[in-house]
């Protein structure tokens, strides 16, 4: 009787714990006033990023096909233009064509911070499409600047910049040291400029506080049912592994095929692994992200997130159904290039296709290579795998530290109104390069956009508003001031 009465009541129990939690899952946005001295000057910090834009830094895969030249008119460039910066910090390069500045603090026993960006661009593509040339640094009517790199990231670059000559000029020495790197190889892996930076770092024992690279920015609508501005701070990047899957058979003439050719079994083996996709799951990054945006959502959002102990298989479910929200929760399968034969009518003696995975936190290529060959029955199949390129996924560093909430608060003091949290990056940046130097890596870019100006980076017509320059000078200025006070 009594275990009835309890069945009976049970349902009735959840439901008020589901609308406790819910009523209960609540958040403020602090008001915290900016509090600079003096900002640098946004008409000139806006006429040296077009200046910088000016030079074609693109990076390229095979080295000798870049043109180091730019490289090199490019650092005289920012010599003459930032002379306190050139005179009072002490600049080394490494890996050819890396700078590293470091400002001096007064007082060695605080660990210094390190502040980064890249040098390089990407290709501009078909200069023809776009909308003012992309090496021109045009300022259109409308209050923006175009051009390749002004998103990413010569903005970052030139406000850090601005922002340190501002600070000489007003005879601003910091307590702690500032190291600036900019890489010049990061577009294609960063792997001879961050990583001799990184080299250079760990062979003086050198370890950073914090460390800022570019990553999340404030963004609008980029996440569906949150209307809010979101300020998202990269605490974690996912691994990569591009695998290639091919097969060897008899080729020959297709007027007399076998029932299984090459690019038949490759085929099977993508198709295999499409519909088997990477189990899912809810890593701490992403549900901490979660928890911080949910109280702002609509309320049937409000009842799930509020609710995960319940509901986290059905919110798995709504994410998994693709794009970013998929890449969220877990490894991705992309398959990207094919090649079988070269003409209609011959059957190709090899086929392979090359398949890229973004691989989860916690997870490694290893634990991916060995479920892939599980997924496409490599013991029956004849299909060979072979690993081209694999990045483990970064560790993650801690939301709920000073650093974090000095650099929340930065943000917060430049972008008010915003909801401020830590994310996972699903593409890769140079800061990864550093783990060995420092465990607290954030990623964020200072200024505040939508969907449909993120899309043009690395596509047409890049460009940046100028009060976007006004907020990156104004952000870093903040931060290096705040540095003073509350680290
Ligand atoms: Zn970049």
């Amino acid at each position: 009787m009594l275990i009835n009465l309890a069945l009976w009541a049970l349902p009735g129990i959840v439901i008020i714990v589901i609308a406790l939690r819910t009523l209960l899952f609540k958040a403020d946005i602090p008001d915290i006033p900016a509090d600079i001295s003096s900002s640098p000057d946004v008409q000139t910090a806006a006429r040296h990023l077009g200046e910088a834009v000016q030079f074609r830094t693109i990076s390229h895969d095979i080295p000798e096909l870049t043109d180091w030249n730019e490289f090199t008119k490019f650092q005289k460039w920012i010599a003459e233009t930032y002379p306190l910066v050139e005179s009072r910090l002490k600049k080394t390069t490494v890996g050819n064509f890396t700078l590293i500045y470091h400002w001096e603090g007064s007082d060695s026993q605080l660990d210094p911070i390190l502040l980064t960006a890249h040098q390089d661009v990407v290709p501009p593509g078909d200069e023809e499409s776009w909308k003012y040339p992309p090496f021109s640094g045009t300022v259109s009517e409308d209050g923006y600047l175009w051009g390749r790199g002004t998103l990413d990231i010569k903005i970052q670059m030139i406000s850090l910049l601005e922002t340190v000559e501002h600070l000489l000029q007003r005879h601003f020495s910091p307590k702690r040291s500032i190291y600036l790197t900019f890489g010049h190889d990061e577009e294609v892996g960063g792997k001879d400029g961050a990583a001799a930076a990184s080299a250079y770092y760990q062979e003086r024992g050198i370890r950073f506080a914090f460390l800022l690279d570019e990553g999340g920015a404030v963004a609008d609508n980029m996440i569906s049912g949150f209307s809010l501005p979101f300020a998202a701070v990269g605490v974690a990047e996912k691994g990569y592994l591009d695998l290639e899957l091919s097969c060897s058979q008899k080729g020959g003439h297709s007027s007399m095929p076998p029932t299984r050719t090459a690019l038949g079994y490759v085929s099977r083996a993508v198709a295999r692994l499409e519909k088997r996709q990477f189990p899912l799951s809810l890593t701490a990054v992403p549900r901490e992200m979660f928890k911080r945006i949910g109280p702002f959502m609509p309320f049937y959002y409000r009842i799930i997130l509020a609710n995960l102990w319940l509901f986290k298989p059905l919110f798995l479910l709504i994410l998994a159904g693709g794009g970013a929200g998929n890449a969220m929760v877990r490894t991705t399968t992309a398959p990207t290039m094919a090649a079988g034969s070269d003409a209609p009518n011959v059957m190709p003696s090899f086929a392979s296709v090359v398949v890229n995975f973004r691989l989860m936190t916690g997870s490694s290529p290893e634990a991916a290579e060995k479920r892939v060959g599980k997924v496409i029955r490599q013991d029956r199949e004849p299909i060979a795998v072979k690993r081209l390129m694999a990045n483990t996924p970064s560790k993650v560093s801690p939301a709920d530290c000073r650093e974090f909430t000095l650099l929340s608060r930065t943000i917060l003091q430049i972008f008010p109104g915003s909801v401020v949290s830590p994310y996972l990056m699903l593409g890769g940046t140079d800061a990864v390069k550093y783990q060995n130097v420092c465990s607290r890596i954030y990623r964020f870019c200072p200024y505040h956009v939508d969907a449909s100006e993120l899309d043009r980076i690395h596509a047409c017509d890049e460009r940046i508003s100028l009060d976007n320059i006004s907020k990156s000078v104004s952000f870093f200025t903040q931060l290096i001031e705040n540095l003073e006070n509350s680290l």
